[in-house]
């Protein structure tokens, strides 16, 4: 199931599928007055396991060291619609583990979107209370009464953003230096950061933009930090480009240049964006491209990262979506 590991590289559990397809994208392109070859969706939602998305390229790391240590449980952390979380989820059925998920708030009354997939791959849910401060130490806790239980539990982290699992986005990179080797800019939703870590450990800095998604406090200096680790080399925060502008009233909130985002991008390609993450990255490239950041005649990535069982657990988005389709 790992590959297994030479001196330098790791060992990877095999979980997705690759490479993902690079798409183009002429209707959007058009519509956001840039020319019809000039933007390209990298289709990272495709990556197979458990509903797909970008968390599937952090865990082939994080979960090839915990079968390294002979881990017998996964235990992360996250928002109850978290895609990461859902993902350890599914990888853990894929690897015979025990997942526990420890998420922020308390039990509702009914599980959708994400959070109904959790339950069907068989993870235990541990609700840490409102406020992300307790999410880390609780899920320390739990993994302490785990081992105290015979189990042998590894902490995958927040998002799976260590500088492990953002090797994940440096094998992305990778593939679109054969996809697209022309590429100006490619422009992805920063969460916790490893992914667009990963990238510019590759790609450079210049060459990435970032749009802030409202998940971490200083999205910048994140990404800088991971950066380095990554790659040895010190990587400043103002060798990044990244867009704070998209976040509204925080992080679960629905904005409405993420709602024409969305919509433009399901009417023109027939592409389904979320309203946390990757409708905030097409928000920020509508606004990239209105402010001349990025022109036409370059070529543009957008990395689409997934997230579609978020939309279905996120009802303001669903009651829009839907507005004009229903009687009375
Ligand atoms: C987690 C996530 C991101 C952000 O990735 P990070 O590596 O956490 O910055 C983007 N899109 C989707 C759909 C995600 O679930």
């Amino acid at each position: 199931m790992t590959t297994p590991s030479t001196d330098s590289t790791p060992p990877r559990a095999r979980l997705g599928t690759w490479p993902t397809p690079l798409e183009p994208a002429p209707r959007l392109a058009r519509a956001l007055g840039l020319g019809p070859d000039d933007l390209w969706v990298k289709r990272d939602d495709l990556t197979g396991l458990g509903g797909g998305g970008n968390k599937v390229r952090k865990l082939e790391w994080t979960c090839g060291a915990a079968l390294a240590e002979g881990a017998t449980t996964l235990v992360t952390t996250g928002a109850p619609q978290s895609n990461h979380a859902r993902l350890t989820a599914a990888a853990g059925a894929r690897l015979g583990l025990r997942v526990v998920l420890v998420l922020a708030g308390q039990p509702g009354a009914s599980a959708s979107g994400n959070l109904a997939l959790d339950g069907l791959f068989g993870a235990g849910v541990v609700w840490a209370g409102d406020g992300g401060e307790r999410l880390a130490s609780r899920a320390q806790e739990v993994a302490e009464e785990l081992r105290g239980r015979g189990e042998v539990p590894a902490l995958i982290p927040f998002g799976g953003s260590s500088a492990l699992g953002a090797r994940g986005y440096v094998e992305c990179a990778r593939e679109l230096d054969d996809q697209a080797p022309d590429l100006a800019t490619v422009v992805v939703a920063l969460g916790s950061g490893g992914t667009m870590a990963g990238l510019v450990a590759h790609l450079g800095g210049s060459r990435v933009l970032g749009v802030h998604v409202g998940a971490v406090a200083e999205p910048a200096r994140t990404v800088s930090e991971l950066t380095s680790e990554l790659s040895g080399k010190p990587c400043a925060p103002e060798e990044l480009r990244v867009r704070l502008d998209q976040v509204g009233k925080g992080y679960g909130t629905l904005t409405e240049p993420v709602m024409s985002a969305l919509t433009l991008a399901a009417r023109t390609e027939g592409i389904v964006l979320d309203p946390i993450y990757t409708g905030r990255a097409m928000a920020g490239l509508v606004a990239a491209v209105e402010e001349g950041d990025i022109a036409p005649g370059q070529r543009t990535v957008f990395l689409h990262t997934g997230g579609l069982p978020g939309l279905f657990g996120h009802p303001a988005t669903l009651a829009r979506a839907g507005a004009g389709l229903l009687g009375g």
